[in-house]
């Protein structure tokens, strides 16, 4: 059975100590690989390999690093295909939507060749007589990153290629379930001219995570994940004096007001609450009509558009979403969905009838659709991270925000409307981080930058774009003053002022 192994100090690692966890294949069920979880001894080895790496890295000027990332991305585009590939095979999503996994990641990467630009300080001149203020951004050192499983390779690219553009080096612990392409991207990157050591891999569970946390030597890590996981890691990284910024789960809602273009909603919504499973944390799994008439119109051109969804194995053209990633992860899903029956949710389409003839084994969920739910119902206060959508009926525009807006998560949110004030306002009022005007899957380009509020992020940054680069950096700022004799400074006791 095929082993994928760490990647540490520019080379595969591999320990016959350690313990491994096993990597399922979504499309035909079973296992098709192996993967390490690292004990101590084989993250202290990333974390030293970073070490010896760390100094020289931080000192290689800022446009030496970019040429990294530039000769990265054209590497990821040339090796794209085989990287799909292999994402979609142990993720489940369609290949398509592998490939935008990967653009979206590259998208940070072309941020992070700017980095010359984005990491520059700022400068005073004469602040004071004869005084300059300058500022510099300079990297922590070596910092983590901890990945979920539903973006392999985006979300790493989010993480590492700000942070080692900003000249850090990096330990990465990708998700266990699909590690493959986490460890690619790694390999690609000492292709494109980085640095053994400067990117580690360390793949694990809990306990790799909790060794990171813990570690003295790591000054800073992201996560990505589940929110109870991303409090703990928040909670725990904070104890140990690290910088934490840490992204949780999400229930995002879909607002739709009586004047909206509801065939467009339907195109748009089918996509946002099913595609790739509805295992993305910006996808819409809760769609809320305002008043019972547009609630009735919309569930009538909803429900012939869910019949048409094809699923099928995510490497079938034909197939507008596959798997999910586990069969656990399956049989969490249909526990939601026998969930919302017993709690009076209106099952409108059953996903788990679906057939899925020639690959019965895998871990498929047909597109399932419940009206009626309210706010008292456990299974809409959490989130179900599947091919489940939800609808809500709002009575008035005032109750779809407080929806939205009074939801435990707080990641991303969506109205439709043609009324240029009602979305004005909502944007405004909506407490959320992330929101879309019509746009289903409002996730803010590489150069803006990605967070939620409320349970669905930890710490005060966001990822990537300025935000990210703050995140890595530490900021000193320098006041100077360089005499030439004649100058006096006769009043050393009181505080300094700039007159
Ligand atoms: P997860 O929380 O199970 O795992 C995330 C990471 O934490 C993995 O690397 C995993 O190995 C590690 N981990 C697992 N159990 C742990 C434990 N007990 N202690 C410490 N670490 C542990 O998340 P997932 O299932 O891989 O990903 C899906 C979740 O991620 C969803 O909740 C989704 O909404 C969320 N997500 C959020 C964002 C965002 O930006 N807000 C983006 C993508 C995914």
């Amino acid at each position: 059975m095929r082993h994928i192994p760490h990647f540490i100090n520019g080379e595969t690692y591999s320990s016959a100590a350690e313990s491994t966890a096993e990597v399922f294949a979504p499309n035909t069920g079973g296992v098709q690989a192996s993967v390490p979880l690292a004990d101590d001894t084989t993250l202290q080895l990333a974390v030293d390999s970073a070490r010896r790496a760390q100094s020289a890295w931080s000192t290689v000027n800022p446009q030496r690093r970019a040429r990294v990332m530039f000769a990265f991305k054209a590497l990821v585009e040339q090796h794209k295909d085989r990287l799909a590939g292999l994402l979609s095979s142990e993720h489940g999503k369609v290949l398509s939507d592998a490939h935008g996994d990967i653009q979206r990641g590259l998208e940070v990467i072309e941020f992070a060749c700017g980095i010359p630009h984005a990491q520059k300080g700022e400068y005073t001149d004469s602040a004071g007589p004869g005084i300059d203020v300058y500022s510099m951004r300079q990297p922590l050192g070596i910092v983590a990153g901890i990945t979920p499983f539903n973006f392999p390779a985006m979300i790493p690219m989010w993480m590492f290629g700000v942070a080692i553009a900003c000249g850090n080096c990096f330990i990465l612990k990708p998700s266990e379930r699909d590690p493959s392409v986490p460890l690619e991207l790694a390999k690609l990157m000492i292709e494109a001219g980085l640095p053994p050591g400067v990117l580690n891999v360390v793949h694990g569970n809990k306990s790799a995570v909790d060794g990171i946390l813990d570690h003295p030597d790591i000054k800073a890590v992201s996560f990505v994940g589940s929110s109870d996981i991303a409090n703990y890691v928040y909670e725990r990284g904070a104890r140990a004096g690290k910088r934490i910024q840490a992204m949780g789960g999400a229930k995002n809602h879909g607002i739709v007001m009586p004047d909206a273009d509801l065939d467009q909603v339907v195109t748009d919504l089918v996509g946002a609450a099913f595609g790739s499973a509805g295992e993305r944390c910006m996808a819409l799994p809760v769609v809320v009509p305002v008043g019972e008439e547009t609630a009735e119109k919309l569930k009538a051109k909803l429900i012939p558009a869910i019949k048409a969804i094809t699923v099928s194995t995510s490497d079938d053209p034909a197939a507008h979403y596959g798997p999910v990633v586990t069969s656990a992860h399956k049989a969490r899903v249909e526990a939601y969905i026998d969930m919302a029956i017993s709690e009076g949710a209106e099952l409108v389409y059953d996903g788990r009838t679906l057939q899925i003839p020639k690959e019965s084994e895998g871990y498929f969920i047909g597109p399932t659709f419940f009206d009626r739910v309210n706010q008292s119902m456990v299974s809409y206060q959490e989130e179900i991270f599947g091919p489940v959508l939800q609808m809500v009926r709002a009575n008035d525009f005032n109750h779809a925000v407080e929806l939205a807006s009074n939801h435990q998560y707080g990641n991303g949110v969506a109205i439709y409307t043609r009324n240029g004030h009602a979305a004005r306002e909502f944007a405004q009022r909506v407490n959320v981080g992330m929101v879309g005007i019509n746009v289903p899957i409002p996730v803010p380009v590489a150069y803006h930058t990605f967070g939620g509020w409320k349970r669905s992020a930890f710490g005060d940054t966001n990822q990537h774009g300025m935000e990210g680069v703050k995140f890595w950096t530490k900021i000193k700022t320098i006041t100077q003053r360089w005499p030439d004799g004649a100058d006096s400074n006769d009043n050393t006791f009181l505080i300094p002022t700039m007159g």
